[in-house]
């Protein structure tokens, strides 16, 4: 039987066929998972509408994470649609482009409160009203960044945020788990997607991460669904407040590691 056969899962943070979430998406599916999606915004609709239909989703619902109504529209459509569900997975992050550009101390106190609201308390706003609806054993997971531990030049204000999401799982985990709800982190290594995008010099931190890391090459957005999939089953039942690290080794390197000896070379 699939791993996630009967089971129903709502995922917020699909922009394209290139998002972390699409990868989670699919390795979810792959295994018998139900899927619901929201999206932000009309341009984005025509985007996801076409990718979740791909994968039999017939719950299609905007929400801005910033607007606690949409929240409550999105929960009120859930429960109608399938009373209870079993995992949440939140993949959303934001920051005004130029507090991911230059040094953080230029950060303003808007561009601060922005990152911060959507990027880290979305997790409690998504959570709170999902709780009524989620089944005993059921799994809620975040993404977050290493840039949250260690400075990771550019990564800012977003690498505050990520500190903030990674306690904030550590609570939820807390609250939840005399409920049998399970609340965890993924942190990624880097990926090509559209919020990378935002972040002045991105391409150095993929070519820095393929030199540097164990596995000596950046990794994949599947990879990143399989780890998804491993959180939202049974498999890591005893798993809670937990990050789970899918970065090729990254974050056990304390330097740079030496460029490799040219053959011949002492
Ligand atoms: P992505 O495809 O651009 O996904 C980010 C999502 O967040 C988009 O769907 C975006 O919608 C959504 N979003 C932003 N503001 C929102 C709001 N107010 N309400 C609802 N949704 C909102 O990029 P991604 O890289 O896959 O990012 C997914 C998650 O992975 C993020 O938490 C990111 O920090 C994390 N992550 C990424 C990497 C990487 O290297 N790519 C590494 C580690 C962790 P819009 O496009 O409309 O803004």
């Amino acid at each position: 039987m699939a791993l996630l056969s009967g089971k129903k899962a709502l995922i917020f943070g699909v922009a394209n066929e290139r998002s972390i979430a699409w990868g989670i998406a699919q390795a979810l599916h792959r295994e018998g998972c139900e899927l619901g999606f929201t999206f932000l915004g009309e341009a984005l609709e025509k985007r996801v509408r076409p990718l979740a239909e791909s994968v039999g989703s017939k719950l299609i619902l905007p929400c801005d994470v910033a607007a606690d109504a949409q929240i409550d529209a999105v929960y009120s459509e859930v429960a109608k649609a399938w009373g209870k569900f079993d995992v949440l997975v939140h993949a959303i992050a934001f920051a005004k482009k130029e507090d991911l550009a230059g040094d953080y101390v230029s950060t303003s106190r808007d561009g601060f409160h922005l990152a911060m609201d959507v990027s880290a308390y979305s997790l409690v706003a998504i959570t709170r009203p999902a709780v009524p609806l989620l089944n005993p054993g059921a799994s809620i997971f975040a993404l977050t960044y290493y840039g949250s531990e260690k400075v990771s030049p550019h990564y800012n204000v977003m690498g505050v945020a990520k500190a903030a999401l990674e306690a904030s799982v550590r609570y939820l985990a807390s609250d939840l788990g005399p409920k049998g709800i399970r609340v965890n982190a993924i942190s990624a290594g880097p990926i090509k997607t559209l919020a990378a995008s935002g972040i002045s010099g991105f391409k150095d931190k993929l070519k820095m991460a393929a030199a540097n890391n164990p596995l000596r090459r950046t990794i994949l957005q599947e990879e990143v669904g399989n780890a998804g999939l491993y959180l939202a089953s049974h498999l890591s039942s005893a798993v809670t407040g937990e990050v789970h690290y899918v970065d090729a080794g990254a974050n056990i390197m304390a330097e740079s590691v030496p460029e490799e000896k040219k053959e011949g070379e002492a």
